[in-house]
């Protein structure tokens, strides 16, 4: 028996460790299907451009120090500017703003986390919503107040009885293309989240990892555009649209809040990675962002008009699914009473095929009934294939359902 006994902070009682996480250490054999995962497609990862933006980040002996040294906090001063100047042509004013690059966008939600919340302290999320936010909130010992989704996003009817009854210290919201149900909020929700925000003086932190991956024919207007007063945190992440192997992303910042952000990020890890941030300069400055980005949004909106035929081919008339207009889900949801938790468990062990069921998303327990699919990550034949053991996985298990 060991003589150290480990006496943890109270806080740690709230951190279990990721349910999907879990899931997805037992769906990674090779023969299984997986529509689990939130992955990027590998296949269309820029290998070609990255390797040269890799040699590039080496291109001088000054290049190749600044990759090999101590950085500043704030993050490479080249990559700062080109974000800078892609936010200013998208029409976000950065008056008063800056930019701090990240470790990932889950390190600006951590960070957040830290610099807002005491033990007790609410927080509004969507219901569901990003577990690895739940998982951050909840490690500062935060409560939740639950905002309902419908079609549309966030109800706002519901967002406003919560701020006229509640003081949260902030507003999680992923307004585009969300994880885990691939809904957008409604153009018109989107200014009255802000306005709702503003009226209460409550800050917004817009998590933002999918607004490049749209379908149709413009990104979504980010509501850290209609703030001009410091209210909003928007967090964007290179994860999603380069690979996030290279932990780079980054939140623009309002001032009054970046003063304690930055020691936060200093103490956390001093700063992001100096040579994958040269890595995306690198990529920037090339130019080929924009195609690259084309080619993205064109395959993903195959893969998800594959996937969607296929459910529409192969699942039953009683459940309910999303038809998203960007992002990597489909949100599926079941008759009250068909469990998706024995249905994953069916689903691996006979057919060989994999999701996230609905209720890891949900921070007061409820979506037993839903389930998250991943379009991105699976080839056409996959899709194929894996949808129509999927169907008859769920078909089986509502019999009851099939003979109506
Ligand atoms: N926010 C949301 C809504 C996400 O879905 C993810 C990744 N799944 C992240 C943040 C974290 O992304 P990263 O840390 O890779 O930038």
């Amino acid at each position: 028996m060991s003589p150290f006994k480990p006496s943890f902070a109270n806080r740690t009682a709230h951190v279990n460790p990721s349910v999907i996480r879990e899931i997805l250490k037992v769906v990674s054999q090779p023969d299984i299907i997986s529509f689990a995962g939130g992955m990027p497609a590998q296949d269309l990862f820029p290998f070609a451009e990255l390797e040269a933006a890799a040699k590039a980040a080496f291109k001088s002996p000054a290049h190749a120090l600044k990759a090999l040294q101590y950085g500043p906090s704030e993050g490479y001063q080249p990559l700062r500017e080109a974000i800078a100047a892609q936010l200013t042509a998208e029409g976000i004013d950065l008056a008063g703003n800056q930019i701090l690059i990240t470790t990932g966008s889950q390190q600006g939600i951590m960070m957040v986390a830290h610099a807002f919340l005491d033990p007790g302290d609410t927080v509004v999320v969507g219901n569901p919503t990003f577990l690895g936010a739940l998982q951050a909130f909840g490690g500062f010992e935060a409560k939740f107040l639950t905002v309902p989704l419908d079609a549309g996003g966030m109800k706002m009817d519901a967002l406003a009885r919560i701020l006229e009854h509640h003081t949260p210290k902030f507003i999680y919201a992923i307004p585009t293309f969300q994880n885990p149900t691939g809904l957008s909020l409604q153009d018109d929700r989107r200014v009255e989240l802000y306005e709702l925000a503003r009226t209460h003086g409550v800050p917004v932190l817009e998590d933002d990892p999918y607004g490049d991956l749209y379908f149709g024919p413009t990104r979504p207007r980010a509501i850290k555009s209609f703030d001009h007063e410091g209210g909003v945190i928007l967090l964007r992440t290179f994860s999603k649209v380069l690979a996030p192997g290279l932990r780079v992303a980054y939140a623009v910042v309002p001032d009054a809040i970046m003063n304690k952000l930055l020691p936060l990020k200093q103490g956390n890890d001093l700063h992001t990675s100096a040579f994958a941030q040269m890595m995306v300069a690198e990529f920037l400055a090339t130019g080929r962002l924009e195609a690259h980005l084309a080619h993205l949004r064109a395959e993903y909106a195959r893969r998800r008009d594959l996937m969607l035929a296929a459910m529409d081919a192969h699942f039953p008339a009683w459940c309910q699914w999303t038809r998203p207009e960007g992002g990597l889900f489909i949100w599926v949801t079941l008759p009250n009473g068909v469990l998706a938790a024995p249905l994953l468990e069916e689903a691996v062990s006979r057919q060989k095929v994999a999701f996230i069921p609905g209720s890891a998303f949900y921070p007061h327990g409820g979506g037993e009934n839903t389930l998250r699919l991943n379009f991105s990550n699976a080839s056409e034949e996959q899709i194929q294939e894996g949808i129509k053991r999927l169907g008859a996985v769920i078909r089986a298990a509502a019999p009851q359902l099939e003979r109506v």
